[in-house]
């Protein structure tokens, strides 16, 4: 079969967020894995200690406060947060090697850095803020995740109403309760996102080919 006709546009930047627990990093893991989907995941930096199941340069880059200041000073960084008391950011770079070549960019970014990466480039960013069905199940993903120490997941608890309150900054607001329901609404909002006309930087030209076309 033929390639299909896609004038040319620019990369765009979906970020997802959510209070921690409600399911970003499984949508964002899944999504990333789909080949139909075929974007570039953003790998943050983060002074936290790594989780049992975590992979450096897979889930994050873990560095030391010494290292993160530096990337900070030397702007290296395109946002970055503190969020439960440890320093997290987004390495400038690759995202912007991906954006430059038209490839779109997820990112699982806190609603700080959300707001810095609007700041510069609204037209480019769709956002969209995952909720949990209940805090009651809120916790008990927090708990059934059995990644985290208790008084952390106490703290990421505590935490979650401020992140809550936030979700008015977002685009799209899911509530992740069946899990491929949710998945589906975002491959939705990106396969959506992918035709909008403000970003599809060929379609002048490609309007021009069809005006002009020599039908004889
Ligand atoms: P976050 O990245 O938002 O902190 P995770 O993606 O790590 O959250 O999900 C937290 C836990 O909840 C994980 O163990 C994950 O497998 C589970 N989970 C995610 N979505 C659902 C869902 N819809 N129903 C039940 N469990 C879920
Ligand atoms: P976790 O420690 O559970 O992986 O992430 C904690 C929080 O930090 C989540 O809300 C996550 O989205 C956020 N986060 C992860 N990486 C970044 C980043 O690079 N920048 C910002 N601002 N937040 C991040």
């Amino acid at each position: 079969m033929a390639e299909p006709v896609r004038p040319a546009r620019r990369g765009l930047i979906m970020i997802m967020s959510s209070p921690s627990g409600a399911g970003k990093s499984t949508l964002t893991r899944t999504l990333k894995s789909s080949s139909e989907a075929n974007l570039d995941l953003s790998i943050s930096v983060t002074t936290r200690a790594k989780r049992p199941s975590e992979i450096e340069g897979v889930h994050y880059h873990f560095i030391d406060r010494e290292t993160f200041d530096r990337m900070r000073a030397h702007d290296e960084l395109l946002e970055w947060a503190e969020v439960h008391g440890n320093g997290y950011g987004t390495p400038r770079k690759p995202v912007e090697d991906s954006l430059k070549a038209g490839r779109d960019v997820l990112f699982d970014i806190d609603w700080q850095g959300t707001q810095q990466i609007l700041e510069r480039a609204r037209e480019d960013v769709v956002t969209i803020f995952i909720l949990p069905p209940s805090m009651r199940e809120l916790r008990s993903r927090l708990v059934r995740r059995a990644e985290d120490a208790p008084e952390v997941i106490a703290k990421r608890l505590a935490n979650a109403r401020d992140e809550i309150a936030r979700y008015a900054v977002y685009d799209y607001v899911i509530v992740n309760d069946h899990l491929e329901t949710a998945y589906e609404v975002v491959r939705s909002i990106l396969i959506a996102e992918r035709f909008k006309r403000t970003r599809a930087v060929g379609l002048d030209t490609f309007v021009d080919g069809l005006l002009t076309e020599d039908l004889s």
